[in-house]
């Protein structure tokens, strides 16, 4: 203890005077210094936990928003996708109140509400992963988007799929309780399909046996985690994650799987009411008819698909909604260029013409909503280098400029 100058004020606790410490609080009997106060509340927290983990998910969603409410906030984000808005929703909705209900559900509560893990098929660009990060966004919870591509079974070169969990933890900052309500985005889940149909032909190494370790995560267990991703290896400490409620939410193109929903369609049309069922059929867009026995076609394990209860499909992105994705939600590109220019005090603004030259341009080049920015970016490059070193206050983009500027390119850089 230091040594007691009677003039001064000392901290009850460590003893030190007050010109030795930052911040001396005084009580009725005594001082206490900020070091001590900064410990002593260590201390009670350790001691006495404050919250319980419902009060504390609650407390970090805010209240919990309802489906329409999470629907009301896609909205400002995405264009269009109305039939998957409002089953994400929905699912998202449920899970986390799911979680919250189990943390105060008491004991003798036999009804244990199953998690719903969801699956999205629609064609790239389309707005899925945006879906997904924008509900994660919402929630604030942490959220992940990992390829299935890099997965290989294990013993083969590649990343085991628990490493998914180590990008979950990262994001969490080794958080393990809050990565355990994380959301994590499986992309290109369609890539792990089986690709032959008879499963024993060969061992498919990026197919079923990838499927089969990713149940494990899906259906939810305590999973060893590498903490720095990558191969799991003997002499490595593991983490322990719970993914009972890890929300996981997969997507992908699903290319062709039209063509199977086409023929199950057929064959169900064969037969009583096969008339009427057929004159309602929209032979356009297929994909609204996807049902979980086509995944199955596709090469998705049963396993797999029984733990992704929610199928839900994104429709392809027509002109009028290429159109409004450039300028209609609150970050759209076009007020994202806005925005940049404005920070150099310069007016930026588009004739209309020019931004459906845009929309002609990314249809032109089947690079649907993705090209969109790549375009832009072409058409605007020029323009982003001259700007901030003249004193231009304003700028129109014309569309004789905006031809000009893309032709120079040409095809926009992917
Ligand atoms: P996917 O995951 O379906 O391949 P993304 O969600 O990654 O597609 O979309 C790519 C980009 O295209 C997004 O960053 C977003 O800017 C834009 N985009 C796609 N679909 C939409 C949509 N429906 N509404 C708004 N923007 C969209």
């Amino acid at each position: 203890m230091a040594k007691k100058d009677n003039n001064q004020r000392h901290c009850s606790f460590c003893g030190r005077g007050e010109d030795e410490v930052e911040l001396l609080l005084t009580g009725i009997d005594g001082h206490i210094c900020n070091d001590c106060a900064q410990r002593a509340k260590e201390m009670v927290d350790i001691a006495i936990p404050t919250h319980t983990s419902s009060e504390h998910i609650a407390e970090e969603f805010g209240a919990l928003p309802t489906p329409k409410e999470i629907k009301t906030y896609l909205d400002e984000y995405i264009i269009g996708q109305d039939a998957a808005k409002k089953y994400l929703s929905v699912a998202v909705y449920n899970h986390y109140k799911r979680i919250l209900n189990k943390n105060k559900a008491s004991d003798d509560d036999q009804v244990e509400i199953e998690k719903s893990n969801i699956v999205m098929v629609g064609s790239t660009g389309t707005g899925k992963t945006l879906l997904a990060r924008t509900i994660a966004k919402l929630l604030k919870v942490p959220f992940t988007i990992v390829d299935a591509t890099v997965f290989t079974e294990a013993g083969y070169v590649g990343e085991d799929v628990e490493s998914i969990l180590s990008r979950l933890l990262q994001v969490a900052d080794f958080d393990v309780e809050k990565a355990e309500r994380g959301i994590v985005f499986i992309d290109e889940i369609d890539k792990i399909a089986r690709k032959s149909d008879n499963p024993s032909i060969t061992r498919d190494v990026s197919g079923e046996g990838v499927q089969q370790g990713m149940l494990k995560l899906l259906e939810g267990s305590i999973v060893n985690v590498p903490p720095k991703g990558g191969r799991k290896h003997p002499d490595q400490d593991y983490i322990h994650v719970d993914t009972h409620n890890i929300l996981f939410i997969c997507g992908g193109a699903f290319d062709g799987i039209e063509k199977k929903i086409a023929q199950r369609l057929n064959t169900h049309t064969v037969g009583y009411d096969s008339v009427q069922n057929l004159k309602k059929i929209d032979a356009s867009d297929l994909m609204q008819y996807v049902e979980p026995q086509d995944l199955k076609s596709f090469g998705l394990i049963p396993e797999i698909i029984g733990r992704l209860p929610v199928l839900t499909y994104l429709k392809p992105l027509d002109r009028t909604a290429l159109r409004n994705i450039l300028t209609e939600p609150k970050n759209s590109i076009i007020k994202q260029y806005i925005k940049l220019f404005a920070l150099d005090d310069i007016a930026l603004t588009f004739e209309d013409a020019v931004l459906d030259y845009i929309v002609d341009q990314a249809v032109e080049y089947k690079l649907g909503a993705r090209g969109l920015r790549s375009i832009v970016e072409t058409i605007m490059m020029d323009a982003m280098y001259e700007a901030p070193s003249s004193d231009t206050k304003s700028l129109t983009i014309t569309l004789d400029y905006a031809r000009q500027q893309f032709e120079k390119t040409n095809i926009p850089a992917m």
